[in-house]
């Protein structure tokens, strides 16, 4: 005998619906808090109406999941809050905010932070070091962010530079195990496609970097495979056409990936 109500069948389905009703109603974005935000970030503005909609749709839920902690006497706004979730959720338009489920946390300092590094030398010596961040997104959270660059979003993508989807860009990557420039794929095969294309991409790089070539792509790339797909990640959302004529192999493997084609819009 089964009574069950047909109600209760599909239960996982329906209370997500219902819980994201709930939250897109909580966090609803004014009108003009949303054109002051669009008009903040130019490069938005290639996005057609319907990714606009989908655009503020994700920037009510993601709002509704994260929470923003100022720090250094620095109050987060409702604005302030808004022109870093539109600039988080840009990158997952077309993937869904999933890929952002392993952390909550958004401190946001007022400018540059000063972190005091160590590193240990071949011979055991352990170096200090200091190192200016504007952002970090560590495994786990909580992710920082410098409001001076995030503030600065319009200027910063004249020379493909973002700090919001750079950090982003590493969730992404660590979405799929420790910071390799290696996001979520489906399968093996499709991993090891996305090594071979970003691993020339890189060496690609490298090499323009060490001969003093002024690249698109931030130089800071050439660290390691993990700092390149962010910052190529950047460069694909703020200067899509540069990008894409700089390294065309990377642009269509971010392109296939993230089912957007901002050189193209
Ligand atoms: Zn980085």
């Amino acid at each position: 005998m089964n009574d069950t109500p047909s109600w209760w069948r599909a239960p996982l389905a329906r209370l997500g619906a219902w819980r994201e009703e709930r939250a897109l109603a909580r966090r609803a974005i004014p009108d003009d808090l949303w054109a002051l935000t669009l008009l903040r970030l130019p490069f938005l503005a290639r996005l057609r109406d319907d990714d606009v909609a989908e655009l503020r749709r994700l920037c009510s839920l993601f709002l509704d999941r994260k929470q923003f902690h100022g720090v250094g006497g620095l109050a987060v706004t409702d604005d302030m809050a808004l022109l870093i979730a539109a600039q988080a959720c840009l990158p997952v338009l077309r993937l869904g905010l999933g890929l952002y489920d392993a952390f909550v946390g958004i401190v946001v300092h007022p400018d540059e932070v000063v972190a005091q590094r160590s590193v240990m030398d071949e011979d055991g010596i352990v170096h200090e070091y200091e190192e200016n961040l504007t952002g970090e997104a560590m495994s786990g959270g909580p992710l920082m962010l410098a409001w001076s660059d995030v503030r600065d979003a319009a200027e910063g993508a004249d020379w493909a530079y973002n700090v919001v989807i750079h950090e982003f860009a590493h969730v992404i990557d660590m979405a799929a195990g420790p910071a390799d420039g290696v996001p979520p794929l489906p399968d093996a095969a499709a991993r090891a496609r996305w090594i071979a294309v970003i691993d020339g991409a890189y060496e690609d790089f490298c090499a323009l970097v060490d001969a003093g070539v002024d690249t698109v792509v931030d130089p800071y790339g050439a660290e390691a495979v993990e700092e390149f797909f962010a910052v190529a990640v950047e460069a694909f959302f703020v200067a899509g056409v540069p990008f894409r004529r700089e390294s065309p192999a990377m642009y269509t493997l971010l392109s296939d990936y993230f089912q957007q084609d901002p050189a193209s819009a």
